[in-house]
């Protein structure tokens, strides 16, 4: 995941602005108890939202660092990690179900790290397709694996309360390396083990 050199998220200018917003941008009242600390709550929140933003290839490295030593010669599989992210067009919510799958090459990694990784992708506002592949590209880099691949369903709110206001689209990406690209029937075991776990 590329980032910016200085990615250090400033709350004072998410603050001011967001002041202006409400008060010159919405004509809110911002003496009103409801509005009075809305700017600083937004940027407390964008803060949390985006604290992948913050993160270096440092960190990324940190979580993959420890390796577990493993025969096991079939596929590791994950269903249904819940994440939350912004979609950078329109600054509203999506909420992500990913579902990955890898063959370790000697070496496993936690699933907890996993989960940390897919999450640390999720809080930046990012587009769906590049969420996927990065997942895994990351999966590839730093884990010792023959392959990986990972399926993600997203369900945009900007679809839903805006636009085109349909509440039951989701939106499915998939992206896959190594065997599950070279081996059809690698890629058919992990669409089976989606459709029966
Ligand atoms: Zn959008």
């Amino acid at each position: 995941m590329e980032t910016k050199k200085n990615n250090e998220i400033n709350e004072r200018v998410i603050e001011e602005n967001f002041r202006e917003i409400l008060d010159k941008g919405l004509n809110l009242d911002l003496n009103d108890p409801n509005f009075k600390e809305t700017p600083s709550r937004v940027a407390r929140a964008y803060k949390e939202i985006f604290t992948g933003l913050g993160h270096t290839k440092e960190d990324v490295e940190k979580i993959f660092k420890t390796c577990f030593p493993t025969d096991y010669k079939g596929m590791v599989f994950e269903k249904n990690i819940i994440v939350f992210s912004m979609c950078p067009h329109h600054f509203l919510p999506v909420r992500y179900e990913v579902s990955v799958g890898y063959i370790p090459d000697g070496c496993g990694v936690g699933l907890s790290k996993l989960v940390r990784i897919i999450e640390l992708l999720a809080k930046r506002p990012v587009l769906q397709e590049t969420f996927t592949q990065e997942i895994v590209e990351l999966m590839k880099k730093y884990m010792h694996t023959k392959g990986a691949i990972c399926m993600v369903r997203g369900e945009h709110y900007c679809m839903q309360i805006r636009g085109v206001k349909q509440k039951d689209v989701v939106t499915t990406t998939s992206a896959a390396n190594g065997v599950f690209l070279t081996q059809s029937e690698m890629e058919l075991k992990f669409y089976e083990s989606m459709r029966n776990s």
